[in-house]
């Protein structure tokens, strides 16, 4: 990311057109979310909020859609193209340490990621675009996303929920995400530019070894023993099957083995995620990380074969060139030029990419959400800015939530038909 040049935050134009009930709503809308945050595939309170605010705005909602807490609002406004916001509702295990007054009320779970923010940003939009049905046509379908932080959420709407089947096969599906730039400002990759999330795979692996008394190593089958051992080896494959200009990630995030220093557990665990940037990278890297779990649990003599699981997969973001330039240029009219920023690809990763199943075109693009005095603090070589998953992470809400409301509805509206009106010119 190019934060270098980022125009300091606050004082946006996009501030000035928001009528205050709108914006009062959705900020009122937030800091509940933000108190009240549910973890992956546990969203009921969340979806309930958003599902009955979307009611009031005049959509209709269809609630459970894809077996979990799925939320679909539907706003009709005549025939025309359709437009997908997304957002996410779920929360993260994180505790939070932000020390703000409208802090999380549930201990060990925190809206860590911003999505509380998504939520109440699409509310904004979708209230906008509401009031102002005379100007435009077509259809807003607004998607409250479960388990994105598990990857499982934008599958089930799709497929177990058959999103486009039921809902119409969008012209475009539009999403933002929270992120540590100046809040104040949006930043979409460039065109032509590497994806702008890599995929990802995430893995659970079971070791299993002979437990026994610690004292007798030479009876035990050590599954820590062979998990140490994984690990590292996991990470020397990785480097193996990467070429050097290709960027990918092998990170085991969690290994969970034994109780007590003086018993040999029969088995160990490893969660493990790849990330990549192509398919290709995707799937030989999986395929290796497969090979290291099976050939370490044969080389330590295990008594049976290592279970090894994908549990979640999603392809690379790619957002549509066209869609992306249009919906930059919306940006760039409503916030200027400087305060529109460029996005490099990161090897974090998001669910988002399964919407544009079929060939859909989808755009995203990042919401600064950092205050002026952290990010201050932070070029100046204090205190980093926490990122999205720290438990510091606290988006400026007066800030950012503005933009992010006439970010959605700008870009909504680079989509929708212009309905022409007595003395109304073509909408920009
Ligand atoms: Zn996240
Ligand atoms: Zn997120």
């Amino acid at each position: 990311m190019d934060q270098a040049d980022a125009a300091p935050p606050h004082a946006t134009r996009a501030d000035d057109p928001l009528p205050r009930p709108v914006l009062r709503s959705a900020v009122e809308l937030y800091l509940d979310l933000h108190a009240h945050p549910e973890l992956s595939g546990h969203e009921h309170r969340t979806a309930g909020r958003l599902a009955a605010r979307l009611t009031e705005l005049g959509c209709t909602v269809t609630r459970s859609v894809g077996g979990g807490h799925g939320i679909v609002g539907v706003l009709d406004n005549g025939p025309g193209p359709v437009v997908l916001l997304r957002t996410e509702l779920d929360a993260l295990p994180v505790t939070e340490e932000t020390g703000l007054a409208y802090a999380s009320t549930v201990p060990g779970v925190m809206h860590a990621c911003g999505h509380d923010l998504h939520i109440a940003a699409v509310t904004g939009a979708v209230a906008l675009l509401a009031a102002s049905r005379d100007t435009w046509r077509g259809t807003l379908l607004v998607v409250g996303q479960p388990e994105e932080e598990t990857l499982n959420g934008a599958r089930s709407l799709l497929e177990e929920g058959r999103l486009y089947e039921r809902f119409g096969v969008p012209d475009a599906v539009l999403a933002q995400h929270a992120a540590p730039l100046p809040a104040g400002t949006l930043a979409h990759a460039p065109a032509g530019g590497p994806p702008l999330m890599a995929g990802s795979v995430a893995v659970e692996a079971v070791l299993h070894g002979r437990g026994g008394h610690a004292a007798t190593p030479h009876l035990n089958v050590d599954p820590v023993l062979m998990a140490a051992a994984t690990v590292l080896r996991l990470r020397t494959a990785a480097a193996e099957a990467t070429a050097p200009a290709e960027q990918a990630v092998l990170t085991v995030g969690s290994v969970r083995a034994g109780e007590r220093g003086n018993v040999t557990p029969d088995h160990a665990e490893l969660s493990l995620t790849v990330r990549a940037f192509t398919q290709d990278a995707l799937d030989r890297l999986t395929t290796a990380a497969e090979r290291v779990v099976r050939a370490e649990a044969a080389a330590s003599g295990a008594p049976r074969a290592p279970g090894f699981t994908v549990t979640a997969r999603s392809p690379a973001l790619v957002p549509d060139p066209e869609l992306t330039a249009r919906v930059r240029l919306a940006h760039e009219r409503l916030l200027g030029l400087g305060r529109v920023l460029d996005l490099s690809g990161s090897s974090a990763t998001e669910d988002f990419p399964h919407f544009a199943a079929g060939g859909v075109p989808v755009a995203y693009w990042m919401l600064g959400t950092t205050g002026a005095g952290p990010w201050r603090t932070a070029r100046a070589g204090g205190d980093p800015v926490p990122p999205n998953h720290a438990p510091g992470f606290a988006p400026d809400v007066r800030a950012a939530l503005p933009v992010g409301i006439a970010a959605l509805a700008a870009a909504a509206r680079q989509v929708l038909a212009p309905r022409p009106a007595e003395g109304r010119g073509t909408d920009s």
